[in-house]
């Protein structure tokens, strides 16, 4: 592996407790795409949110880039600004149309003017397919269509890794197919990745590494024909066997 572009040692993040993350240890390298699967309940969201620090660990350490995230004398901001994040909701801001959509956050953010954000966000629009919807407000979109300009606004802030948490799973499944195909593409172009999903077609072909995770612990990680196509742990088994 390249120099880690994220890595996790020893992470624990418990909420009263709830011992959500007991022990995680994760190295992910430059440009390499993980795919996180594991039942509902298991930490997934936690382990993402963990590495942007939208929660604080209550033990262990983060790096993102080289930089220690979990460092409290740590720039927040800066650390935020190089990390990518895309949810289940798309969360746009419904006021504003597509193209206010990916500049506000590069001028409040980044600071750049009206008219270098303006150029950033017909890039990234044209990148997600979606140029004709610059003026257009989310409403008027399908679910799919917001996704992908969620997906457009993370990459308007040139991030060096885009985490994904299960983002098509509010989808209609015939809308599943074009978001999955814009993060195949950032895949291609040499994006380091994290998705926790349940599109195992996706996981299988895609995935440099998938990782499994039950009860707040790295169950068994491993190549995607490994992991989904013979795992080695029951309970990996058993979720998987539940999906189809
Ligand atoms: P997953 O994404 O794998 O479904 P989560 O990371 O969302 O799992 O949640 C794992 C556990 O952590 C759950 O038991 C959930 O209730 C708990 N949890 C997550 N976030 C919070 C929070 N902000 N406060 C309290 N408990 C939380
Ligand atoms: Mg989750």
């Amino acid at each position: 592996m390249s120099r880690p572009e994220i890595q996790v040692s020893g992470l624990h993040k418990s909420f009263g407790d709830n011992d959500v993350l007991r022990g995680i240890d994760l190295e992910i390298g430059q440009g390499e795409v993980v795919c996180v699967i594991g039942p509902s309940g298991s930490g997934k969201s936690t382990l993402l949110r963990c590495v942007n620090l939208l929660e604080e660990p209550t033990e262990g350490q983060v790096f993102v880039g080289g930089t220690e995230v979990t460092d409290p004398d740590v720039d927040i901001d800066a650390v935020r600004r190089r990390i990518g994040m895309v949810f289940q909701q798309f969360n746009l801001f419904p006021h504003l149309n597509v193209t206010e959509n990916l500049t506000l956050p590069q001028r409040r953010v980044l600071g750049r003017d009206k008219a270098s954000a303006a150029a950033v966000a017909a890039e990234n629009l044209a990148r997600v397919g979606l140029s004709e919807k610059a003026d257009a407000y989310p409403s008027s979109l399908s679910g799919g269509q917001q996704q992908r300009v969620a997906i457009a606004r993370a990459l308007a802030m040139g991030p060096e890794v885009m985490l994904f948490d299960e983002p098509t799973s509010a989808l209609d499944p015939e809308l599943v197919g074009d978001v999955l195909a814009v993060m195949r593409m950032l895949a291609t172009e040499g994006m380091t990745m994290m998705v926790v999903t349940h599109e195992m077609t996706f996981a299988r072909e895609v995935a440099d590494r998938v990782v499994f995770m039950d009860g707040g612990v790295i169950v068994e990680e491993g190549s995607p024909e490994q992991v989904i196509g013979s795992p080695r742990h029951e309970r990996t088994r058993h979720f998987l066997s539940r999906l189809l």
